[in-house]
């Protein structure tokens, strides 16, 4: 008989489903972590609030004084 496998969710990489595999369905316990961890990112995020990286770039600053047109000497 033959051990089916699936692929891990996290790496896609086939692995046994079997007793031997207590990270099943995932590869490794390092991909069961990975995706636990993306899991628990999901369910922290405070709903109606807007994701940190998602309003406005904290890169762009409107118009720096130091590079303001007019005022070079
Ligand atoms: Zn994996």
């Amino acid at each position: 008989m033959s051990t089916p496998e699936v692929a891990c969710p996290t790496c896609s990489a086939m692995s046994p489903w079997s007793s031997s595999n207590p990270y099943r369905p995932f590869c490794s316990e390092r991909c069961k972590l990975i995706d636990l961890g993306g899991w628990f990112e999901e369910r922290f995020r405070i709903p109606g609030q807007p994701a940190p990286d998602a309003d406005g770039e904290p890169q762009s600053t409107p118009s720096s004084p130091d590079t303001e047109p007019g005022t070079l000497q």
